[in-house]
């Protein structure tokens, strides 16, 4: 009986020292890894059997509170209350807005960044098939605009506004989108719903979603959107805001 009893023990104990080979050996492959952290790297990652969140948790645990300026993760720009552009910041591909129906104001050329905005036309095309006219409110909003906006409305919520600078809508990335009957997009339209079910279709996300204001720093918007591509099925189907999906599924190497 003692024997069978220490050839189990043995036997657990060279499958947990396996075990953590394997792990040395993949964690060790990322960019990120710290040898001087490789205990709390294998602790926590038996909790959460995710190489990239361990990383990320161990290696910078203060995503959420520290800032940087412009700062791209793989290839998204993250714009949000503490990462935010310089003043000279113009993103290389703005296009001049023209083929869908668009908020038309004096001495305002609409821009948006030439793949966002070719996704866009198809979103509102989509839209349109299905009797829904929808407006562009805003999209790229340049620097200079931000500090105009920020003179003229000097008492502000702060879960709608940014400073100068941490404005989405300076990545020429952004969309505020409205509809010709009912004004900005709110939950209780039709325009809304049909936004809520497609627009990751088309590479766009609800920047700012009920219930994340804690992680994104704004109140609800139904209104604004994001594009980011690809990846918006992957957020969209997982219910994340663009922080979590960087946090969760991109090595931060900064
Ligand atoms: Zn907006």
């Amino acid at each position: 009986m003692k024997k069978i009893l220490i050839i189990i023990f043995l036997f657990l104990l060279s499958s947990c020292r396996s075990d953590f080979i394997t792990f040395k050996k993949n964690i060790s492959s990322y960019k990120s890894y710290n040898p001087n952290h490789l205990k709390d790297y294998y602790e926590l990652y038996k909790t959460n059997n995710s190489y990239i969140l361990t990383l990320n948790l161990i290696n910078h645990p203060t995503f959420y509170t520290t800032s940087y300026n412009q700062i791209y993760y793989n290839d998204i720009l993250l714009v949000n209350k503490l990462h935010g552009l310089t003043k000279d910041f113009i993103p290389k591909n703005l296009v001049e807005v023209k083929n869908i129906n668009f908020v038309k104001r004096t001495n305002e050329i609409m821009m948006l960044d030439k793949v966002a905005l070719t996704n866009l036309e198809l979103l509102f095309m989509d839209a349109k098939s299905q009797n829904i006219d929808l407006l562009l409110y805003s999209a790229y909003r340049s620097y200079d605009k931000q500090l105009s906006l920020w003179k003229t409305t000097p008492t502000f919520d702060n879960l709608y506004k940014a400073v100068p600078g941490y404005s989405e809508h300076q990545t020429g990335l952004a969309v505020d989108i409205s509809t010709i009957d009912e004004g900005l997009t709110s939950t209780k339209t039709k325009a809304y719903e049909y936004l809520e079910k497609n627009a990751y279709k088309y590479g766009f996300i609800l920047r700012y979603p009920k219930d994340k204001t804690d992680i994104t720093g704004y109140a609800y918007e139904p209104w604004h959107f994001r594009y980011v591509g690809s990846i918006s099925t992957f957020i969209y189907e997982n219910n994340l805001t663009l922080e979590e999906y960087i946090y969760n599924y991109i090595e931060i190497k900064q």
